[in-house]
């Protein structure tokens, strides 16, 4: 696994006193597919938090 960015193509930049987020430099940017399939991941989790949060909320 690489050691920059530990498989999520993420590597952290500093930049002055500000941490940028940048494809990483030995792996390249994410595959498109797998950045979609993050992506539906995500958003089921937050659907189904907003579910949880409306039954709490009720
Ligand atoms: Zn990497």
């Amino acid at each position: 696994m690489c050691n920059i960015c530990n498989g999520t193509h993420v590597a952290k930049s500093m930049n002055g006193f500000t941490i940028e987020f940048v494809p990483c430099p030995d792996c390249g940017p994410m595959d498109p597919k797998v950045k979609a399939e993050k992506n539906r991941l995500f958003e089921e989790r937050l659907a189904a938090a907003e579910m949880k949060f409306e039954v709490k909320s009720a």
